[in-house]
């Protein structure tokens, strides 16, 4: 703005309030378009205009020139609190430039790039109030932290290798040693990473062995766009998302032919999780070691990711050769972010047809799966602003906590599985940070409808009124939020999904909803079946494919697939056949049996993993979409999947090649979906479909359901921005508190 206006000769001043930038200009109406012009076409990278209003105010007569005015601190703050922001153009620059005097300084930053959400302690956000604190600016540092005309006017971590942070060791050091098989702990921007030479496979299956994480993808770091490009196809989307000032992790298809990785960074996949350096000190490593690095979270299995060095050198110290650090602390820990690039595919293609010969000349898109660092905790709007304050606390698997305030709702970064003792701990911290930066005293808190989980337990012991709201309502609702979809404009939601409490007491997880954002009916579902061992059953996908077995095609056939798989089968059985038998209609479980029944995984390591093999091994196949799918109607329309099920061990026995079986039964549970759904809509007076759960994160099916709507000419909302797995639960939570009424007491 400073700039902007003494270039155009303006009077007056700009200063910042609790609801964002004010200024007062006054000038010739010339000079004033052209501001206002200028302001939106050369907002700097990180500027974000929601909306710029212009009101007309008398003259400033006697004033002189154009001044920045202290901030006015009163009242509540509502403006956002800035992502992390990968190195920018002109600092990489700087970096490269002998004579300059941040020459391979890893911390060089900048207004337009560098920490933010990872380093700010509380708010206001000042140097003060960061872990930037502790460095003291030298005289040309401050210089430019002072000059309005500098490009590092006001950037909070300003640094330089006077005053700034410092490496631990030389970085040239640490490239010698990753080049020589060394497994690393790399203090980065959010936490640590453990990394090794990507091409060096014994490094690899040691960082596996260390890290007790048996197949779970790793991601891997790659210099430029280029490298990435040898590394995996790349859709214009793809490329676009690696690139962003975001950085996240971008899962891409592999490229056919030997690339030079360890086959054990991403094992038995079709896709490979590439992503470029987003800090000074990562475009230093990845120069000194010259090829591609794995850069895996720094934890042991699924703990939460180490970012603070005491706790990293207890935790990492004993799986690694040798640190990497820095002494800039990390105030809260923040995982890479993850998206998906699908193909480009052409939704106007005929049922059944997956078009991915197409990719080189439609954008594709990218599909959030863990929106953390680069992401959170910017606000997602809501369509009309919340009456009270709202903590939402998320779901029990990929945990995130939200908070509504205003027409905002800010989702917190990937916490994890609350499961785990140490998750919880970093479920605490979370909702206390975020609450404390968005200046947000819960009025209502949102929970999942399960008793069980740890994030409903904390809730309900918080003397606030408190609503439950159904897990598959909220993944509906965070998709109607992210289209921005008014409250009361109800939609049909598919929600397929792993598992999430129903109010009737069964587990809810392949459900057609009639819902907006002030309330659901549940119109349909997957046919419910036995959902045999709990938690066991995600784990051991052989279970969930004994009972779909005994469901279709009755004892005798379960019983041959049971001796096949694992001896425990009678005492699974006899549970399965128990009339009290705990109910699932979940989709994902649908999934798991499939992929069991087709050999492809009787057991997971990771979550879903059964489910990514069955996408997988359909890739290129053709298609059939004529596997009967049972549709009843009713009250409560339901999908029965049994004679899919029949049909798919059938092409199994007959030796069909397992692509085909596959693809065929996405095709057709998809084409059954679409369907169902079309006469769901139709009936109940609905344009419009919005597809959530996890289970969309399989862009096979989604293709299949999302064209199969689109042919009936439906409107179909699918995510993009919030993952439609349980990471955007909090979301949905946080926007069905704001549209309700809540009573007090
Ligand atoms: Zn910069
Ligand atoms: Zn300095
Ligand atoms: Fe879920």
């Amino acid at each position: 703005m400073y700039r902007l206006a003494t270039e155009l000769g303006l009077v007056g001043e700009v200063s910042n309030d609790s609801l964002g930038v004010l200024v007062d200009a006054s000038g010739r109406p010339e000079q004033l378009d052209a501001l206002g012009r200028r302001l939106v076409g050369e907002a700097p990278p990180l500027a974000r205009i929601n909306d710029v209003e212009v009101t007309e105010v008398p003259p400033a007569n006697g004033v002189e020139g154009f001044r920045i005015v202290d901030s006015r601190a009163e009242g509540a703050p509502a403006v956002a609190v800035p992502v992390d922001v990968a190195t920018c153009a002109d600092c990489l620059r700087e970096l490269e430039d002998p004579a300059d005097r941040r020459y391979h300084y890893p911390f060089i930053n900048c207004t337009n790039c560098g920490p933010r959400y990872t380093i700010i302690q509380s708010i206001p956000y000042d140097r003060a109030s960061t872990t930037m604190s502790v460095f003291p600016m030298c005289k040309d540092c401050r210089r430019e932290y002072t000059d309005p005309a500098d490009r590092r006017f006001h950037a909070e971590p300003n640094a330089c290798p006077v005053c700034g942070p410092q490496v631990s060791r030389p970085l040239e050091e640490a490239a010698a040693d990753l080049l020589a098989g060394q497994i690393l702990a790399v203090k980065g921007l959010g936490g640590y990473h453990l990394a090794c030479d990507a091409t060096n496979h014994e490094a690899v299956v040691a960082l596996r062995r260390r890290k007790a994480r048996d197949d779970k993808p790793f991601a891997v770091m790659v210099r430029d766009l280029d490298e990435a490009g040898r590394l995996c196809d790349l859709t214009p989307a793809a490329e676009k998302a690696l690139t962003s000032v975001r950085r996240p992790i971008v899962l891409a298809p592999k490229r056919a032919g030997d690339t030079g990785l360890s086959p054990r960074i991403a094992p038995d996949l079709p896709e490979l999780g590439l992503m470029l350096p987003y800090t000074p000190l990562h475009h230093l490593l990845m120069a000194a070691v010259g090829r591609p690095l794995v850069m895996t979270s720094g934890n042991l299995s699924d703990e939460p990711i180490a970012h603070d060095d005491a706790d990293a050198t207890t935790r990492l110290g004993p799986m690694v050769d040798g640190t990497l650090t820095h002494n800039r602390a990390i105030h809260i820990r923040c995982d890479d972010s993850v998206v998906r690039a699908t193909p480009a595919r052409d939704s106007s293609a005929p049922l059944g047809v997956m078009d991915t010969d197409r990719a080189e000349t439609s954008p594709g898109r990218v599909q959030m799966v863990r929106r953390s660092r680069g992401y959170a905790p910017e606000p997602i709007r809501l369509f009309a602003p919340t009456p009270h304050q709202v903590l939402a606390v998320g779901a029990e698997l990929k945990n995130t906590v939200s908070v509504a305030k205003g027409q905002n709702v800010i989702a917190s970064h990937h916490i994890g599985d609350l499961e785990h003792l140490a998750a919880y701990r970093s479920f605490l911290q979370a909702v206390d940070h975020l609450c404390g930066l968005t200046g947000v005293t819960p009025e209502v808190v949102a929970h999942d409808l399960h008793p069980e989980y740890l994030s409903t337990k904390f809730a309900t012991e918080l003397d606030v009124p408190l609503i439950a709201v159904q897990h598959h309502h909220a993944h509906i609702a965070s998709c109607l939020v992210e289209h921005g979809r008014a409250p009361d404009a109800p939609v049909l939601g598919i929600a397929f999904d792993g598992l999430g409490l129903g109010p009737d007491g069964t587990i809810w997880g392949g459900e057609f909803l009639v819902a907006d954002l002030h309330g659901y009916r549940r119109v349909g579902r997957l046919r419910p079946v036995p959902l045999v061992g709990g938690n066991l059953a995600i784990k051991e996908p052989w279970r969930m494919a004994l009972v779909w077995a005994n469901e279709a095609l009755g004892h005798a056939e379960a019983v041959r697939y049971g001796q096949v798989v694992d001896p425990r089968w009678p005492a699974i059985l006899t549970l399965a056949e128990r009339p009290d038998a705990l109910l699932t209609s979940s989709a994902g479980r649908l999934f798991d049996a499939v992929a069991a029944l087709l050999g492809l995984r009787t057991v997971v390591t990771y979550e879903a993993q059964a489910a990514i093999a069955l996408e997988a091994v359909a890739a290129g196949a053709p298609a059939p979409d004529d596997y009967e799918v049972d549709i009843h109607g009713g009250d409560l329309l339901e999908l029965d999947p049994s004679p899919l099920v029949a049909r798919i061990v059938a092409e199994r026995d007959r030796g069909t090649a397992t692509a085909i079986v596959a693809a065929g039964f996405h095709a057709s549970l998809g084409r059954a979906v679409a369907e169902a759904a079309a006469a769901l809509a139709r009936a109940h007076g609905l344009d419009t479909v919005a597809l959530s759960g996890g289970v969309f994160q399989n862009a096979r099916l989604t293709h299949h359901v999302e064209t199969g709507l689109r042919v009936r000419g439906l409107d179909v909302l699918v995510h993009e921005h919030l993952p439609p797995n349980d990471g955007g639960v909090s979301v949905g939570q946080a926007a069905v508190a704001a549209a309700s009424v809540v009573l007090r007491h």
